[in-house]
């Protein structure tokens, strides 16, 4: 799928069995993008099974078990258009580790999609104190996820009922206010993932709303700002030098725009050069800008003096190398409890450093956000905390309010995730 519609990545969020796959398999095939011979082998499927009802969701694991034994190996994501948006589905909704993937993997999300059961019972559990619509509220806000809507779903099991809808509503509602979201911009949908009530047109069911579809909805998204704007950052993957051109390092444009004749430096190496030319697969280009793939030949940089996890800008706005840095992390897995003094390593952009735990400064419920203790002695696996971290070599960082792609890192140890998070603060090394 070619699409020239600005492009979106979206996380689709919630408490288990509330729906998310059924709406969005739905939602998909709604939209015209699932082929008719698959949807078939899907309802032959179901039905053989007995399962009819399960075949919304069996869109999407079809998809996933397609791509796992590699048989659709473009459609590394899901992906669907709106009338505005080309929308890519990070990650399979409903998948154990999207936490993890959410905050560690390659693709950061634009927004995100909240599907909460109406059901009896199932909405509460959703908001009880393990419930995940909490959780996931709160994991969505700390990784900078500013955009959402919210599907109020299984409609169906409640007779339609709009009473019901704005109980759920008005206590999702404060749950987000809880955390910081600004209410007033998430739109609330009450839909049927399975019947497909209000996903594209408008339900008869539910006379009584007037508001958008959720597809609607969707497009109701601000497109993400295009970091064209901001200063220059080429996170550096790989530097070669080649006969008869020179030192050729290789990255992807992060923010900015690099033009020929344009002199940058290099981080933490401080190395700078002229920009002699730039070329992404192949072709000559005159300027680059975020998202693309380039090699460029720097003129006065010797391919020993730079490597992998350096980072490029402008000499006039050069990338922050971080004496110390707070980050606002989740304890994604520890066996035992981390105190400070404790070193894993760092993994930001394509750098890696070992990183030291300097001092917890606040441990967060993770439900809230609010602090529940200061200068604790300790954080274990399941606890979202604020810490100061010291990196052992010269790295750069940035805040992730300024350049997302450089303020978001994973901490890993033994082979092991062990934390993920956003720096909120940094304090600047001195260069020498
Ligand atoms: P997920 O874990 O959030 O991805 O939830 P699923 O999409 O797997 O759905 C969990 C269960 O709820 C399945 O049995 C679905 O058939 C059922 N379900 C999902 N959406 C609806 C709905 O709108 N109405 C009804 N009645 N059942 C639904």
């Amino acid at each position: 799928m070619s699409s020239k519609k600005p492009h979106i990545n979206l996380v689709v969020i919630g408490h288990v069995d509330h729906g998310k796959s059924t709406t969005m398999g739905h939602l998909l095939y709604l939209l015209g993008q699932v082929d008719d011979r698959k949807m078939k082998e899907i309802e032959e499927m179901a039905k053989k099974m007995g399962k009819e009802t399960w075949k919304w969701a069996w869109i999407l694991d079809k998809y996933k078990e397609e791509r796992e034994r590699g048989l659709t190996i473009d459609l590394a994501y899901l992906k669907f258009e709106s009338k505005k948006y080309s929308f890519t589905l990070i990650d399979a909704p409903g998948h154990r580790d999207f936490v993890k993937n959410m905050i560690t993997g390659a693709s950061q999300a634009d927004a995100a999609l909240l599907v909460v059961s109406a059901k009896t019972g199932e909405y509460e559990a959703g908001v009880s104190a393990a419930g995940q619509t909490r959780e996931h509220i709160f994991l969505a806000k700390t990784m900078g996820i500013n955009q959402l809507v919210v599907a109020i779903n299984k409609m169906d099991e409640v007779n339609w009922s709009k009473e019901r809808y704005e109980e759920v509503k008005a206590g999702v509602q404060k749950l987000l206010r809880m955390v910081g979201y600004d209410i007033s911009k998430v739109p609330f949908v009450p839909i049927s993932g399975f019947t497909g009530d209000n996903l594209v047109e408008k339900s008869s069911n539910m006379p009584w709303y007037d508001g958008p579809t959720l597809v609607e909805a969707l497009d109701m998204f601000e497109e993400p700002p295009r970091p064209i704007d901001k200063p220059l950052r080429i996170p550096i993957q790989d530097v070669y030098s080649i006969t008869g051109v020179g030192t050729v390092p290789v990255g992807r444009v992060e923010t900015g725009v690099l033009k020929v004749g344009d002199v940058v430096v290099f981080m933490p190496a401080n190395k700078s050069g002229e920009v002699r030319s730039i070329e992404t697969h192949h072709t000559r280009i005159e300027r680059a800008v975020p998202g693309d793939n380039i090699g460029f030949n720097v003129k006065g940089v010797a391919r020993h003096e730079i490597r992998r996890g350096d980072v490029a800008g402008h000499t006039t706005n050069p990338p922050t190398v971080a004496d110390e840095f707070v980050g606002r992390i989740i304890v994604l897995y520890h066996p035992t409890a981390i105190a400070p003094g404790y070193t894993p390593v760092l993994h930001v952009h394509t750098a890696t450093s070992p990183v030291r735990f300097l001092e917890i400064e606040k441990k967060l419920d993770p439900r809230t956000g609010a602090t529940i203790e200061e200068k604790p002695a300790y954080i274990k696996q399941g606890d979202v905390a604020i810490v100061k971290f010291k990196p052992l070599k010269p790295v750069v960082i940035e805040k992730y309010s300024d350049f997302p792609p450089l303020g978001r890192f994973a901490m890993r140890d033994s082979g092991r995730t062990v934390a993920a998070g956003v720096v909120i603060d940094l304090k600047k090394a001195e260069i020498k």
